[in-house]
Formats: structure tokens, C-alpha cells, sequence
């Protein structure tokens, strides 16, 4: 039986003969669950939704798609922004979730190192690590809702990348379902390993277009036991970057977090909730959000004091939390403005990276384009600066028809890439590139690239069954 002749029904019985119950979903309401990501700007319904509960069941599933030339994506929280874990809206597309296969199967605080299994809600992963002493420090604002597996397929970042590294930096091995179904037993804790190849990093950030990841070993580190948050008011950006460079040193390389808000973003996160006054004594213009950590008892406040006593020349004001719950008010900021940014409906979502040297230029750049091109709309810069990552949003005006929000996001987007492409940066540092970044991506991508690429989706995936048309056009049917 192939896919593109089979009726649906009996496709469905096929799927049924291997998933136990509870383990394909049909109704119209839970297809619908499953058929838009957190955005809700990307909506697909896919043919049905498999939900294996063990490794032996996704394999299986695998091979009974592989025989039917199924084309299959592999769905986690459906918190990713870039329209890759939402089915192609032809409806022949058949999602896996991971909701089912979601336990932590070890941690261990003496090989600092845990696994778990795909669907485990990275929140979850975290609690189970912390009740053993020990810190996964992968953080982010959708951490209570995406899963282990979508992580390592988008090589999450995040908040603390600056000290301990992206996703991929936390994987020491994986186990992955292959495209014809067999399993890739590649679970291992060893922390060094130069045996060949290290296929494991191909299926990390590939976005389910290489593998069906179903078990990951993470690296841990001790847990924090102290913690030291600040907010600060500066005048400029460059003052802000000259900062983490001060910052980062004067820590003794203790720093977790250095995130930067603008004044308009600090007043969206205001507007979006009242009992958020203004933190500092008056408005500044930049605002950086720090956060130091360590495992012993040391005299971390006294460090963070000196650093930013030794930086007034750069600091106009400042608040160092006095409290755990101080602490998250602080937070509160950041969170509530990345959380407001959705309310009144779209709004384009960039997530690039630039050298950190050239940062305050991208920012002062882009923004004066945008405003001089499009001063009708909001544009808010803020990101993860430790790490060169910014994410320049563009907001349109309320009631924008949606033609002309199209319009902007299109030519918005464009003036963000032109100036990240003058500085040698990335039109994604995060969220990777999926549907919504393919032509831009393909674009900025040489001959040499994409053929590497292209031939390594062969290798892994030669009937193009794997999330086709993420990353990577899909190609014609008869041309597989
Ligand atoms: C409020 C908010 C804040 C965010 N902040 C950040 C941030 O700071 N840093 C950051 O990097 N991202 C951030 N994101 C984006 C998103 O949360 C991450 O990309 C996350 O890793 C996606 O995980 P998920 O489980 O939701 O994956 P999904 O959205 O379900 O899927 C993402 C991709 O992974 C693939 N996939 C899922 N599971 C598997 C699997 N088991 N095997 C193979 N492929 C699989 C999907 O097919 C898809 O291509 C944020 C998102 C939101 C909504």
C-alpha cells in the first residue's frame, strides 16, 4: 500500500494495528490541538496524530510509514516560531506527538548527567534535576510548555546560553528513530568521545527533517545555591555591551544571564500589567537585566557590588535584588513584555545573532530604518546580548488590514536581514529556520551549502518522508 493511493481509512487502520489504543488520535478535536503551534500564525490539520508510548512503538510506526511512503512531523510542545512542527496544510501529513513518551529515565548528580525521553516537558526535566542537587540550565520562557525532544531538534538557547552553552552544548548522546524505522542507539554519558563521526550533532537543530529523536542523556551541573539579580538603567546600548564585557570578567566568568530591555519594551511589559511600576527612579533609555550564580558559598553579592560600583561611569541606576521574590519581580519585566508583545494579534518575530562587538551598531541600524520606514509601527529590540542574539520585533499599528500587515512584516524583515547580513551575523540564532525562514535562508545560502545539505537530507531521509518542506524545499514526489 502507498500513502498517495491508500484512502485515509484504510491508512488509519494500518496506524491502528501497531499504535494500542490511546495511541492515534482521529477526532476533529484533537486534530485541531494538534494542527497550530503557540503563534497561531502557522495552521495545518494533519491526517492523524500518533502518540507512541514507547521506543519500540515510534520504531514501528516508523516502519509502517516508511513502507507507506507516509510523509510524518514530529510535533513537541508547538512552541517553535518558525511554522516546522505544524502539518502541511494539505492535510497527507501524519503528526507525531511525544506526550506520551515522556519520562525522565535516570539522573545522575555523581555522572552529573540525566536522560529523558522526548516528550518530557522541559520544566519537568528540570524539577527532576533539581531534586538531585543538580541544575539542567536550559531556561526560557516557554520551558513549562516545549519538550526535550523540540529542543534538541531547534538547538534551544535561551536565557544562560552564556555560561553553559546551547542545547547542543548540554547533549552528550541520543537515541533516535530513523527514517525506515530502526533505532539509532547513540544514548551514551560519555563526555568524551572522538570515535568517527558525531552523528548525534546532525539530528540537533535539524528540526525533525533527519530523525525522530526519543531519548536524550543531558549534561547537568551543580545547582546554584546562590543567586544574584539585577536590573539596571543606562543610557546606551554600546554602555550596555561595554558593561557585560566588565561584567563578565569582574564575576569571575560567575555570570548566567545579561538580557537587555529597551525603554519601549519595559513600557509594553507596564501597560500589559499594571502592578509593574516603573523599577528605577526614573526612565532610562536601555536597561540590563543580570544574573549571577554559584554553587558554594562565596561572597557573590560582594563580587556583583564591586562590578557595579566599578562601573558607574556606565550605570546610571540600579536595583540588586534583595530577595528570591525581589528576584522574579525583576524577571517579571522581561517575561511580561515578550508575553504582551502577542496580544493585540501578529506581529513579525526576528531571532538574529551578530557579532557581540557589532550589537549596539545592529540595534541603532535597524531600529532607525524601521522607524523611518515604517513609523506607524512598534519596534522592539531585546534579547540575550551575552550571546549576540537579539530579537527585533515589529508590531503594526492596530487595526491593520492583513494586506498591510503582510507588506510590513515582509519589507520589516527585510531591512533587519540586510543589516545583519552587512555584519556578518545570522538571520537565526534560535528558532531555527523551518517554513517561515526558507526562502530567506536559501537566499543567503552558497552553492557549496546547499548542496552539503541537500545531500545529507538524501542520506538520511532518501524518500523525503521526515518533515518535508522544513529547512529544505521539498522535493517533487516523483523526483524522490
Ligand atoms: C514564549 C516563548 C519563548 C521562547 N523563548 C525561546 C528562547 O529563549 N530560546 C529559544 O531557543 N527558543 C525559544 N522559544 C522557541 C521554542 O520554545 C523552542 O524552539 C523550543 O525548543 C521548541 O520546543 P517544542 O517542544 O515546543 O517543539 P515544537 O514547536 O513542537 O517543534 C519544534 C521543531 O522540533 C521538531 N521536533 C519536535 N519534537 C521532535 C522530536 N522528538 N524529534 C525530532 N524532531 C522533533 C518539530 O518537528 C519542529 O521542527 C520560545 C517560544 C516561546 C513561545
Amino acid at each position: 500500500m502507498d500513502a498517495a493511493r491508500a484512502s485515509k481509512e484504510q491508512i488509519v487502520a494500518a496506524l491502528r494495528e501497531i499504535l494500542p489504543a490511546g495511541g492515534l488520535l482521529t477526532a476533529p478535536e484533537d486534530l485541531d490541538r494538534h494542527s497550530r503551534d503557540w503563534s497561531g500564525d502557522h495552521f495545518g490539520l494533519p491526517l492523524a496524530v500518533a502518540r507512541p508510548a514507547t521506543v519500540g512503538e515510534a520504531a514501528a510506526l516508523m516502519r509502517l510509514c516508511w513502507d507507506l511512503s507516509l510523509p510524518v512531523v514530529p510535533q513537541g510542545g508547538l512552541t517553535g516560531l518558525v511554522g516546522a512542527a505544524v502539518a502541511e496544510p494539505g492535510g497527507g501529513e501524519l503528526a507525531i506527538s511525544f506526550e506520551r513518551l515522556n519520562a525522565v529515565r535516570s539522573v545522575d548528580p555523581v555522572e552529573f548527567a540525566m536522560i529523558v525521553e522526548a516528550g518530557c516537558v522541559l520544566e519537568n526535566a528540570k524539577k527532576a534535576a533539581e531534586e538531585k542537587d543538580c541544575l539542567l540550565p536550559l531556561t526560557f520562557g516557554a520551558q513549562g510548555s516545549c519538550r526535550i525532544g523540540g529542543n534538541i531538534a531547534t538547538n534551544a538557547g535561551g536565557m544562560n546560553v552564556l555560561r553553559y552553552g546551547m542545547t547542543r552544548d548540554l547533549v552528550l548522546g541520543l537515541e533516535v528513530v530513523l527514517a525506515d524505522g530502526r533505532i539509532w542507539n547513540g544514548l551514551k554519558v560519555l563526555r568524551k568521545d572522538n570515535r568517527g563521526y558525531d552523528l548525534k550533532q546532525l539530528f540537533i537543530g535539524s528540526e525533525g527533517t533527519l530523525g525522530i529523536v526519543t531519548a536524550a542523556a543531558l549534561k547537568l551541573f551543580p545547582k546554584p545555591a546562590l543567586v544574584e539579580t539585577a536590573l539596571l538603567g543606562l543610557r546606551t546600548v554600546d554602555d550596555a555591551m561595554a558593561l557585560y564585557a566588565r561584567a563578565r570578567r569582574g564575576c569571575s566568568d560567575l555570570l548566567t544571564a545579561f538580557e537587555l530591555l529597551l525603554r519601549d519594551g519595559l513600557e509594553v511589559a507596564m501597560h500589559a500589567r499594571r502592578d509593574l511600576a516603573d523599577p528605577l527612579q526614573r526612565p532610562y533609555p536601555v536597561y540590563v537585566l543580570l544574573e549571577a550564580a554559584a554553587s558554594r558559598e562565596i561572597p557573590l553579592r560582594g563580587v556583583v557590588e564591586t562590578v557595579l560600583a566599578g562601573a558607574s561611569d556606565l550605570i546610571e541606576d540600579g536595583v540588586l535584588a534583595a530577595s528570591r521574590a525581589q528576584a522574579e519581580r525583576l524577571w517579571l519585566f522581561r517575561e511580561t513584555m515578550v508575553e504582551a508583545q502577542g496580544r493585540g494579534g501578529r506581529y513579525l518575530r526576528t531571532d538574529v545573532s551578530v557579532p557581540i562587538s557589532k550589537l549596539a551598531i545592529f540595534i541603532d541600524d535597524s531600529l532607525q530604518a524601521l522607524r523611518q520606514r515604517y513609523p506607524e509601527a512598534l519596534a522592539l529590540a531585546y534579547g540575550h546580548v551575552g550571546d549576540g542574539n537579539v530579537h527585533l520585533n515589529v508590531i503594526p499599528p492596530v487595526g491593520a488590514s492583513a494586506e498591510t500587515m503582510a507588506r510590513l512584516f515582509e519589507g520589516a524583515e527585510e531591512v533587519i536581514f540586510n543589516v545583519v547580513d552587512r555584519l556578518g551575523g545570522s538571520i537565526s540564532a534560535e528558532h531555527g529556520i523551518g517554513r517561515l525562514k526558507q526562502k530567506a535562508f536559501l537566499k543567503r545560502s552558497d552553492d557549496a551549502t546547499l548542496d552539503l545539505a541537500q545531500r545529507l537530507k538524501h542520506a538520511f531521509d532518501p524518500k523525503s518522508l521526515l518533515s518535508p518542506g522544513r529547512i529544505l524545499p521539498a522535493p517533487a514526489r516523483q523526483e524522490i
